[in-house]
């Protein structure tokens, strides 16, 4: 990786940390857990999510708006109605949001009403992409593409850095393989390969990865086992009704058992997670 000056190690004790918001920080000894649905569908069922995640150890939401679907007739996301949405939740719960960003023309939009921004699979190497968001001014949570190198992937952060964004998180999503029990090969070689090569906090999706609800929660405990810096996991209020990426979403008991069970994970190795952002409370319709 004879160009990758930014993103590689070159002090072994040098890991940055990304703040998504002055209290949420990934990087550091705590963990960043960060969930929510594939897509955002209602405020209904955004309300559900972060009523019940903000009262566990989750730290910010997710759920796309902009969706990068195979066929072009599958749902493409709420757009402009989806951000109003997360905007609404993002208050309400003072809980930061991520959500992806799939265009040039969306960063300005997107920036003014989110946390950080997400960079799918399908455009890791969208490069003129990678270079706008190097002026974002957000942080940027880089997914692996779907069949992309580990050099391939220090190079696209390279793009964002060299830019003029220092704030890159990379996410380990599972890679495309011969076998199509599992939706993709979850590389935890990568995540451990890239938390020696760069100083960047490195997450894992494991939802994507396995593409079957009932293998995300130990391919989560593993990641953290190895050295995941966070986890990006999908959850529905009614996981069989979502409408992108069913199979593979965690109903929310499902969600706080999974978070529950990392502590002695995170212990193990010297991490930890933080409490919940705030008490569980309720907000009684008006
Ligand atoms: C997503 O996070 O919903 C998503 C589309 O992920 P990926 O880009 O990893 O397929
Ligand atoms: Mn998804």
């Amino acid at each position: 990786m004879q160009n990758a000056q930014l993103a590689t190690k070159t002090d072994l004790n040098r890991q940055t940390r990304v703040q998504l918001r002055s209290n949420v920080v990934v990087g550091g000894t705590d963990l960043l857990i960060v969930g929510g649905p594939c897509s955002v569908e209602s405020l209904e069922q955004m309300e559900t999510v972060a009523d019940q995640l903000s009262s566990i150890a989750v730290q910010a939401l997710r759920g796309g708006v902009y969706k990068p679907r195979t066929s072009p007739y599958s749902f493409q996301g709420l757009g402009e109605a989806g951000l109003e949405i997360l905007d609404t939740v993002r208050k309400q719960y003072d809980l930061p949001v991520i959500t992806e960003v799939m265009a040039i023309t969306q960063i300005a939009v997107l920036a003014e009403r989110v946390d950080a921004l997400q960079v799918g699979s399908r455009n890791m190497q969208n490069f003129d992409l990678l270079k706008a968001l190097g002026q974002a001014g957000k942080p940027i949570i880089l997914k692996r593409g779907l069949a992309a190198t580990v050099e391939e992937l220090v190079m696209a952060a390279e793009y964002i850095l060299s830019h003029g964004n220092p704030n890159v998180v990379l996410c380990e999503r599972g890679i495309r393989s011969f076998d199509p029990y599992t939706r993709n090969v979850l590389d935890l070689g990568a995540v451990v390969a890239l938390k020696q090569l760069t100083h960047l906090p490195v997450i894992v999706d494991p939802s994507h990865a396995a593409g079957k609800r009932e293998l995300v929660p130990d391919l989560a405990r593993a990641a953290i086992a190895c050295g995941a810096d966070g986890l990006l996991i999908e959850c529905h209020p009614e996981p069989e009704q979502s409408i992108s990426d069913a199979r593979q979403a965690l109903s929310l008991d499902t969600m706080a058992a999974l978070v529950e069970s990392l502590q002695p994970i995170a212990a193990a190795v010297g991490r930890s997670i933080p409490m919940p952002l705030q008490p569980f409370t309720h907000h009684p319709a008006a």
